[in-house]
């Protein structure tokens, strides 16, 4: 359903498909560009300007802003209303490597595509500095959850094995237009050092909480059929780790050992 809302400037067809809720909270928008952290020989990626108006707070504090929109009928009215130092991108921020030289990604992520976004953040990490973007709040409980509770999940391993998370502060549906039906949340991400890639990892991860419910003996048991249960057994003792654990209890640190010894 497509559906007319004045942001500022004409009206903008919006597009549920691309996740489109446009920030119109300008308080937020400062509180935003003050916790990423930005200094005026920055550059910065912006993922999804919308009707631009996060784009001009950075461009204030920036050197340079790149910003990367999907929805090309956005394109128009972005570049005519953007000061010099900003670049208007139409592409798609999932397809993209981002060659921009090092830079601090920001950005109020469309909130249905935020999971595939991070994976791809991961992936160029050697070029962003840090990332600063709001998601829902929902999942930024998850990305900063610690094990044994509730939130932690696959999700919450995974982002935590490449980069600490800082919660900023969460935003309320009314400081959007049109209002999402949840609460939205600030995080950032800065990269851990030295941390080596670990596609498998993820995989292994994925695969160990597959069923929350049951001991991590048994999801190994069922990923590793061939192995049989005294070796599963024999290997979570030789990752130090109890035989009985459920998989939500396993720090990052604990999960890498049990996946020295599985891998
Ligand atoms: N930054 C604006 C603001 O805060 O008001 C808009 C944020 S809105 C939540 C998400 C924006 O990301 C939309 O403009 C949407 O069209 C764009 N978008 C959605 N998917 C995208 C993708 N894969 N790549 C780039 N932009 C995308």
């Amino acid at each position: 359903m497509l559906r007319r809302e004045t942001i500022h400037g004409p009206p903008i067809l919006l597009k549920k498909r691309f996740g489109q809720h446009f920030l119109t909270d300008r308080s937020i928008l400062t509180r935003i560009v003050q916790f990423a952290n930005i200094r005026p020989d920055d550059t910065i990626v912006e993922i999804g300007p919308g009707a631009g108006a996060l784009t001009a707070q950075l461009a204030a504090a920036a050197h340079r802003v790149i910003a990367i929109e999907i929805d090309k009928d956005l394109i128009a009215g972005l570049r005519a209303g953007m000061p010099a130092n900003v670049e208007i991108v139409e592409g798609d921020a999932l397809l993209m490597d981002f060659p921009y030289g090092r830079f601090h990604l920001v950005g109020n992520l469309p909130y249905n595509v935020a999971t595939p976004l991070f994976k791809r953040f991961i992936e160029n990490r050697g070029r962003i500095i840090d990332a600063t973007v709001m998601i829902q709040k929902e999942v930024a409980e998850r990305l900063i959850a610690k094990s044994g509770s509730g939130d932690y999940g696959p999700l919450s391993v995974l982002i935590q094995y490449y980069a600490t998370v800082s919660y900023g502060f969460t935003v309320p549906p009314g400081a959007f237009k049109p209002r999402p039906k949840v609460d939205s949340a600030l995080i950032r991400l800065d990269w851990k050092p030295n941390v080596t890639e670990a596609h498998e990892f993820t995989n292994f991860v994925q695969q160990t909480f597959s069923s929350r419910r049951k001991k991590l003996a048994n999801n190994l048991l069922q990923a590793f059929p061939g192995l049989g249960r005294h070796e599963v057994l024999h290997r979570m003792e030789q990752a130090g780790i109890r035989v009985n654990v459920r998989p939500e209890e396993l720090s990052v640190d604990e999960f890498l050992r049990v996946y020295n010894q599985f891998r």
